[in-house]
C-alpha cells in the first residue's frame, strides 16, 4: 500500500489531482441540502414532523398569508452554529435573510426564504481519506474539500406526481422545514471522491445530530455540479444534476453525466449550464430547464426578518454543549492510543464504532489489539450480517475486551481467539451481562474448545524437532536464503499442536535451531 498523500496543496495550486477521464479532468462542486432535525419549522410553530396526510402541517406563516409574520426559530440556528464548529468556519455575527423570488407550484408564496449576500456559516472545509486502487495497487490520500458557505433557508412543498387520483397534487407540509444549505468549492476531481466526501459530510450532520440523514426520507439531498475539461484549462460549463439520496446513485449519475459531456464535447457540441436530472431506472440524466443565474431571482433582503445576530457568548455556549467532534476523536486515538491516522479515521465512522472501540481497549488494556479486531473482525461480521455496530447480535466489546486481553497475556493466539469471537457471535446475552460474567463466560469457551495456548516449551521443542527432521526440503530452502521456507515450517508446527502455539515462540524456536 502507497503512502497516504496530501494532494490539497496540488489541488489548491490547481493542478489535476483526480483521474483523467479520456484526456480530461472531471470537476465536481455539491450543494447538499441536510434537513434540521428541530420540531417545528424554521419560521413558524407548525410541525416538521415526516409522513403526516398532505396539507395539515403547512400554516398560514409557511404560506405567507398576509398578515403573518416570520419568526426565526432559534433551534436552527443553533444547529447552523454547530455545524460551522464541526468544519472550523466562520460564523457570521450578523447574516441577513432574502427572497428568492421564483415560481413554482410548490411554492405559492412565491419566494423562498434563504440567504444570499451574507450566509451564516463562511468557509471552513471537509476533510476525509479516499481509497483508490486495490491489492497492492491500494493507495489513500487525503482530501480537503473546501467550503464556500452553509445558509439556512426553508424548504418548498412537494408535487405528487403519483397515487393522486390520475393528477398531480400538491403537498405543502414541507414548506418551511428548516434547511442548511452546504455549497463546496469545485475541489472534487471524481465521483468516488465525490460519494467520499457526501459520506464525511453525512456523518458530520449525524455526528453531531443536527439532521437525521435520513436520505430516503429527504432529509439530507446532493446536486453535484460536474463539468470535464482539458487539464491547464479553465473551468467548463458545469451541469447540475438535482436531488440525488443515494450515495449508489450518485456515484452512477456523476460517471453517466462525465461521460455524455466528453462525447458532446469530442462531438464538438459545447456544453449549456442547465439542470439535470438522474433516473435511476435509465442510469441517464435528462435535462430538466437551463439554468438560472442568480440575477434570475431578483433576490433581495427580506424585510419581514431583521438580520440573524449571532454573539460570541452564544456561539461558545453551543460549543459547551457538542460532543466531541469526530476529527478531534480521530486525533486523540491518535495521541492516546497510538493508531494510524487510518486507523484512526475508521473507528470514528460514527460514535457507537468509537465507544465500541474504546470499551474493548479498556478491558484489555491494547488498543491497537482492539483496533486491528474492530476493523477486521467485527468490522466483517458486522458488514456480513448487513448489521450495525449496536445491534444485538454483535457481541457486546466487554466480551471481546476479555478475548483479547487473553491474547494479550498469552493465555490464546489469535486463532484460539477467532474461535472463541466465534462463539461470542453464536451465543446471545439476555440483557446486558457485566464484566465478572463475561470473565466466566470467556473462561468457559476457552476450557470447552480447548484454545489455551501451548506455554510448555519443552512440548513445542519436541514439535519443532520433529518437523525440522520431516521437512527437509524446505530446511534447505530456508537455510539457502529463502524466507518462505520458513512459513511453511511455522505452518506444520502450528497444524502439528493443533493450533495451540504462540506463533512468535515457534518462529524464534525455528530460528534459533536452524541458525
Ligand atoms: P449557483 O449559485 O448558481 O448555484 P455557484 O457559483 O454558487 O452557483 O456554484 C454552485 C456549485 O457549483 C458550487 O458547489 C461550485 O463549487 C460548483 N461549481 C461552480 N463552477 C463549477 C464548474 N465549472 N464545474 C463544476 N462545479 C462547479
Ligand atoms: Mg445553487
Amino acid at each position: 500500500m502507497s503512502e497516504i498523500v496530501n494532494t490539497f496543496e496540488a489541488q489548491q495550486q490547481g493542478r489535476p489531482t483526480g483521474p483523467l477521464v479520456h484526456g480530461y479532468e472531471v470537476i465536481i462542486g455539491f450543494e447538499t441540502h441536510a434537513q434540521l432535525s428541530t420540531a417545528s419549522k424554521i419560521f413558524s410553530r407548525a410541525s416538521t414532523a415526516f409522513g403526516a396526510e398532505p396539507n395539515t402541517q403547512a400554516c398560514a406563516v409557511d404560506l405567507a398569508l398576509p398578515g403573518t409574520l416570520p419568526v426565526m426559530n432559534k433551534g436552527a440556528v443553533e444547529r447552523a452554529i454547530e455545524f460551522g464548529l464541526a468544519v472550523n468556519s466562520h460564523i457570521a455575527e450578523r447574516s441577513i435573510f432574502a427572497r428568492k423570488n421564483y415560481f413554482y407550484p410548490d411554492l405559492p408564496k412565491g419566494y423562498q426564504i434563504s440567504q444570499f449576500e451574507i450566509p451564516v456559516v463562511q468557509g471552513g472545509a471537509v476533510e476525509f481519506f479516499l481509497e483508490t486502487g486495490k491489492g497492492a495497487e491500494l493507495a489513500r490520500e487525503k482530501k480537503a474539500v473546501r467550503l464556500v458557505r452553509a445558509h439556512l433557508e426553508e424548504d418548498a412543498g412537494k408535487s405528487l406526481h403519483e397515487d393522486f387520483i390520475g393528477q398531480t397534487g400538491i403537498d405543502l407540509n414541507r414548506a418551511g422545514t428548516p434547511l442548511l444549505e452546504i455549497v463546496t468549492e469545485p475541489d472534487m476531481r471524481s465521483s468516488t471522491e465525490a460519494v467520499a466526501y457526501a459520506k464525511e459530510l453525512h456523518k458530520i450532520v449525524t455526528w453531531i445530530g443536527i439532521c437525521d440523514g435520513n436520505m430516503q426520507e429527504g432529509s439530507f439531498r446532493c446536486d453535484a455540479n460536474v463539468s470535464v475539461r482539458k487539464p491547464g484549462q479553465p473551468l467548463g460549463k458545469r451541469r447540475e444534476i438535482k436531488n440525488l439520496n443515494s450515495f449508489k446513485f450518485m456515484q452512477q449519475a456523476i460517471d453517466y453525466e462525465v461521460r455524455w459531456q466528453i462525447e458532446q464535447i469530442e462531438d464538438g457540441h459545447a456544453i449549456e449550464q442547465a439542470t439535470v436530472l438522474f433516473n435511476p431506472d435509465t442510469g441517464e440524466t435528462r435535462a430538466m430547464r437551463t439554468k438560472e443565474d442568480a440575477a434570475d431571482y431578483r433576490y433581495f433582503p427580506d424585510p419581514d426578518l431583521p438580520p440573524l445576530c449571532i454573539s460570541e457568548q452564544w456561539i461558545e455556549q453551543v460549543r459547551g454543549l457538542m460532543a466531541e467532534l469526530p476529527r478531534v476523536m480521530a486525533e486523540r486515538f491518535v495521541r492516546d492510543y497510538g493508531l494510524s491516522e487510518y486507523d484512526a479515521t475508521q473507528l470514528t465512522q460514527s460514535q457507537a464504532l468509537a465507544k465500541y472501540f474504546e470499551i474493548a481497549t479498556q478491558i484489555c488494556g491494547q488498543a491497537k489489539l482492539a483496533a486491528n479486531w474492530v476493523l477486521g473482525e467485527v468490522s466483517a461480521f458486522i458488514n456480513k450480517r448487513d448489521i450495525a455496530i449496536d445491534d444485538v447480535e454483535v457481541p457486546n466489546p466487554v466480551a471481546l475486551g476479555e478475548v483479547l486481553k487473553r491474547i494479550a497475556i498469552g493465555e490464546i493466539n489469535g486463532g484460539g481467539a477467532k474461535t472463541a469471537f466465534q462463539q461470542l457471535c453464536n451465543q446471545q446475552f439476555d440483557g446486558v451481562a457485566d464484566l465478572a460474567t463475561y470473565i466466566l463466560h470467556v473462561d468457559k469457551i476457552i476450557q470447552d474448545h480447548d484454545l489455551k495456548q501451548m506455554n510448555d516449551s519443552g512440548a513445542l521443542e519436541t514439535i519443532v524437532e520433529e518437523v525440522i527432521a520431516a521437512n527437509a526440503k524446505n530446511v534447505a530452502e530456508f537455510k539457502a536464503g529463502n524466507e518462505k521456507a520458513l512459513n511453511a515450517l511455522v505452518g506444520q508446527i502450528m497444524k502439528a499442536s493443533k493450533g495451540k502455539a504462540n506463533p512468535q515462540q515457534v518462529n524464534d524456536l525455528l530460528r534459533s535451531k536452524l541458525a
